[in-house]
């Protein structure tokens, strides 16, 4: 069932496959084009450079205020007019629009998973990157600041508005909070066309379907009391283990698949203590917002039934109670298959031999999505692994190829302006 319905949108302009292999060749035998492609790789270590120091910035969620500085400061530095807005989103124009034409908009989030207490042991080990988040989101932001930084350096020029941005809140708890805060706006929500995310390493996937999500905090909370002298009392972590176990037990779809998982499970005081509660978060993931409807209301029903079964009938007036709060809730969605911007990554692909695949994930292109503007992710070239952990690691070979192919669907999107005024 298409989520999303597939109908052209007004804003971006038309383009099918063909004309945009056809830019793509052209514009790959431009000369300009060949001196940024040497650019990326003569400019490797820089890139590098870049992206292990931003990277020993940290960005924890909602923390993200030294890392967004840092990063607008790097955009400064090359000659752009940057713009941070409330919540800690960088923002620039790669040239002063000239008109009120919606921009192409290339983000990279600036957050990571790892609280602010994680330590940062980012380095260079042989020809690998390592370090907690250096590939998510290190190598996005690395490659945004590469393609700033050869824009400049080459004297490139679009006919059409580029917009540079290095959003906040795309990781766990952030819920999308920076692309959420830009596209509440009208400015931005008519003033972007489409959005191309660069998020980690790779360059053979495109996720192009927004895979929802929805999360929950669910507290378990009563009298408590002591382990001896009240005992009888109910306990709600017993009612929070039933619950989990009512949860294991939901019978889920496998096409479209969906998934719920209980993360975390907190509660207690002492051992001797009957708790007076306990909470856990719950992740409930599916393509299909029905889908995500109907196992919210399960999730709920495991809650009602296992609080139910643990009330203790000799204590009839001391109470179980149970509270389910929202803490995440992603859109899902998908692109149209004839967007412009999916024909521009193709044709970079098939240009640059990169086989590529659709991929379904929950990122920063959910919100655009849902909202009908045309969006997608892809990764910023090289490899890596270890994502959302300490061992987390990058490596640069074959980076180029990525910002080759990320400079290319700029190109196609915005319009090259071959000649001219590119000096
Ligand atoms: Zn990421």
């Amino acid at each position: 069932m298409p989520l999303f319905p597939r109908t052209t949108s007004s804003r971006s302009a038309r383009l099918d496959f063909a004309s945009a292999q056809k830019q793509v060749a052209t514009f790959a035998g431009s000369s300009k084009v060949h001196e940024a492609f040497d650019w990326f790789r003569s400019h490797e270590r820089e890139i590098a450079t870049f992206q292990l120091e931003i990277t020993a910035v940290g960005a924890a969620p909602f923390g993200e205020e030294r890392r967004s500085r840092f990063f607008a400061e790097a955009l400064e530095v090359l000659g752009y007019t940057v713009e941070r807005d409330e919540v800690g989103n960088v923002l620039a124009f790669v040239d002063a629009p000239s008109s009120n034409e919606p921009a192409l908009a290339i983000s990279a989030h600036l957050d990571t998973v790892f609280p602010s207490d994680t330590k940062l042991d980012v380095r260079r080990e042989h020809t690998r990157l390592l370090g907690p988040g250096i590939s998510d989101n290190g190598a996005g932001l690395a490659a945004v600041w590469a393609l700033a930084a050869v824009i400049k350096d080459c004297g490139l020029h679009m006919q059409r508005p580029v917009l540079l941005m290095g959003n906040v809140g795309e990781e766990g708890d952030g819920d999308l909070r920076g692309m959420r805060h830009l596209f509440a706006q009208e400015r931005w929500r008519d003033g972007i066309s489409a959005l191309l995310v660069v998020d980690g390493a790779g360059i053979d996937s495109i996720v192009a379907e927004a895979l929802g999500s929805r999360r929950f905090e669910v507290t378990i909370s009563g009298p408590g009391g002591h382990s001896w002298s009240d005992f009888g009392v109910p306990n709600p972590i017993v009612a929070l283990s039933r619950t989990i176990a009512n949860i294991a037990e939901l019978p889920l779809p496998s096409n479209p698949k969906a998934t719920i998982n209980v993360g975390t499970i907190e509660g207690g005081t002492s051992v001797n203590t009957i708790p007076e509660t306990a909470s856990m978060r719950i992740d409930v993931r599916s393509s299909e917002p029905a889908e995500l409807d109907r196992l919210e209301r399960d999730v709920e029903e495991c809650v009602r039934s296992a609080v139910m079964d643990s009330q203790s009938p000799r204590s009839v007036h001391k109470h179980l109670r149970y509270d389910i709060k929202v803490v995440g809730n992603r859109p899902a969605a998908e692109l149209r298959l004839d967007a412009p911007i999916l024909h521009a990554v193709r044709a970079a692909d098939s240009q640059l031999g990169i086989k590529s695949r659709i991929h379904r994930a929950s990122t920063d292109a959910n919100i655009p999505l849902s909202l009908g503007v045309d969006a997608l992710a892809i990764g910023a070239g090289g490899s890596g692994g270890g994502a959302h952990t300490l061992h987390e690691w990058f490596e640069p070979l074959g980076r180029d190829i990525g910002l080759k192919r990320i400079l290319l669907a700029t190109l196609v999107l915005a319009g090259f302006k071959e000649t001219g005024n590119n000096e």
